[in-house]
């Protein structure tokens, strides 16, 4: 692999297997099951999938990460190179990953399918409008916006309090500009005046009920009891009050079939939603993940964000929700990242620097105890860079070996399914030599919500305790009151930190979590609670990567990373 070389142009290198073909080829699926987007991507009929039900589930992997730098760890790459290297290992094996989103691939970080030899295909097409899922979200979450405004017009039946509506609009393009917006204006002819907002679309929350629903029945009753406002009595009035969640379902039937794409070793994948790590749970869907466990020996899937966010809301949200359970979990890591919790800062973590790394391994540790309180025992994936020194490779592995954990240097970024065996190999002897882990959510359903927010903080992010503003508190109970006590919390915090500075790095003791306000997600089934400054509309920096982008002569997509 020449250094440099782009991932799109890896990727547009690699030739594809017409998917019809593979699929059937691979996992039995007849073809009348697909509904083929072209010759390389399809989605799975929900009648297929329906039909899976009894049948024996493979193993479940879990990929989780340190806290990352704002480079990301490689959490999607290992994901992809593991899944191939399991292949290699005669184990039939599909991953399970995030439909990214437009924003970052225009913004800062650009596009998420991989990179270098662990990647998914057709690259372009997955980071870029797949198969439309986004945009049919994108306009159900604006069908309701526009079914309330359309009820305030005419005269307000459901004595809905203008200033308490909660849903606003959605977009899936980092726009800082529509955070805060008028609408209505005109006259009377033209709605009602009031202030709105956009939230990028991976923000919605009916990113995060594809993502849950267990079916086109519960897709279209949790879309029921979104609550769109509240009255001036407190009240709440939801979806079904509009009379929404029919139309707004009709506009998901297709998003909500998985999507089958493949790896540039041929090996299957299926992508499908993709909500944030923050104010949602950040795990691709519900559907996929039991689609791909009653097709396959093992499935390898990736959690959002680090360990302290993602991993956490995988077991206590998603795991809760729908009963599936990891058998094995890899807490990928990075040298830069360790460096980077040690000290070193974006000038400088490329650079090895031993000292750094044993400082930032705190970071590491945190983890590794906060996987194993699940009931888990994680393997440590050492996501190697060129840059990276033997003597830190060496280093880590030892600081895990004294913690009684395993640690594999993996390399498939360069070498594919080939760079990720010891790693396969690693994880199949766990599976093989011990009993299946036994998974404990971290806080019981009926346990106080206060309480719930402070057991994470106190447990999982070393807190002291949590800051609960009075805004906060009062939401609390007025959702205790309303019935939504049992629900589990979702916290909305930096992922750069275990607290909610994002400058505290390593492993923070004794902070406070600071919880400014709780916002109840009644349709994707959590309470979330925001800690620090959270943005559910990113902006773009200063040189976009959009600024990079173009077609070349062919109509090929360049610049896209
Ligand atoms: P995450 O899913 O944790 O955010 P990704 O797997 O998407 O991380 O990786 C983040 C970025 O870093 C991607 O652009 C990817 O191509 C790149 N990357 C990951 N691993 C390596 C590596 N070992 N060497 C060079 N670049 C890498
Ligand atoms: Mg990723």
């Amino acid at each position: 692999l020449a250094p440099g070389t782009p991932d799109i142009e890896i990727a547009r290198a690699t030739p594809m297997r017409p998917i019809l073909s593979l699929a059937e080829e691979r996992l039995g699926v007849p073809a009348h099951a697909l509904i083929p987007y072209g010759h390389y991507k399809a989605k799975l009929s929900l009648d297929y999938l329906a039909s899976l039900a009894e049948r024996p589930k493979g193993k479940l992997i879990l990929v989780t990460a340190i806290s990352p730098t704002p480079a990301g760890e490689g959490k999607t790459t290992t994901s992809v190179g593991l899944g191939d290297a399991f292949n290699r290992l005669g184990l039939q094996t599909a991953t399970c990953l995030r439909e990214p989103s437009l924003g970052p691939c225009f913004g800062m970080k650009g596009g998420a399918a991989g990179g270098g030899r662990a990647q998914v295909v057709p690259m372009e097409d997955i980071n870029l409008h797949f198969n439309g899922d986004f945009h049919a979200i994108t306009a159900a979450h604006n069908l309701l916006a526009a079914l309330v405004d359309n009820h305030l017009h005419w005269s307000n039946a459901l004595d809905i309090d203008p200033h308490q509506i909660v849903w606003k609009r959605a977009i899936d393009i980092n726009d800082r500009a529509l955070r805060h917006i008028t609408i209505g204006l005109g006259g009377a002819a033209h709605g009602v005046p009031r202030e709105d907002g956009f939230d990028i679309t991976v923000a919605s929350e009916i990113m995060a009920i594809l993502c849950l629903a267990r079916d086109l029945e519960d897709l279209e009753s949790r879309l029921g009891r979104i609550i769109i406002a509240y009255r001036r009595d407190g009240t709440p009035v939801t979806a079904n009050d509009l009379e929404a969640a029919g139309a707004m379902a009709v506009l998901l039937k297709d998003a909500l079939q998985p999507n089958l794409v493949q790896s540039l070793e041929h090996n299957l994948a299926f992508i499908h939603g993709g909500p944030f790590g923050n104010i949602a749970h950040g795990c691709s869907s519900v559907m996929a993940t039991q689609a791909a466990l009653a097709l396959n020996d093992i499935v390898v899937t990736e959690a959002g964000f680090g360990a302290d966010l993602g991993a956490e809301k995988f077991i206590d949200i998603k795991c809760r929700q729908s009963g599936l359970s990891p058998d094995a979990a890899v807490l990928v890591c990075t040298l830069r990242a360790l460096r980077f919790h040690g000290g070193a800062d974006k000038t400088t973590w490329d650079i090895p620097d031993p000292e750094a790394v044993r400082l930032g391994f705190d970071n590491l540790r945190r983890h590794v105890s906060n996987l194993q309180h699940f009931g888990l025992s994680p393997i440590v994936a050492i996501n190697s860079f060129a840059s990276d020194s033997r003597e830190e490779i060496d280093l880590v592995a030892s600081l895990c070996a004294g913690l009684g954990v395993q640690a594999v240097e993996t390399s498939h970024w360069a070498r594919g399914g080939a760079g990720a065996m010891a790693l396969a190999e690693a994880l199949n002897e766990q599976l093989n030599t011990t009993p299946a882990p036994h998974i404990r959510c971290l806080y019981p359903d009926m346990l106080p919500l206060a309480d719930k927010i402070r057991t994470v903080a106190t447990e999982f992010y070393g807190a002291a305790d949590i800051a609960l503003h009075p805004a906060a508190a009062r939401q609390l109970q007025a959702f205790e009151d309303m019935g939504y006590g049992d629900l589990p919390v979702c916290i909305a915090k930096t992922q750069y930190s275990f607290s909610c500075d994002p400058n505290v790095r390593g492993a923070p003791d004794g902070h406070r979590l600071d919880v400014r306000e709780a916002r109840l997600s009644a349709g994707a089934g959590f309470v979330v609670a925001v800690c620090g400054d959270i943005m559910t509309m990113p902006g773009l920096p200063r040189q976009p990567a959009a600024m990079r982008m173009g077609l070349d002569e062919k109509g090929h997509v360049v610049g896209l990373t």
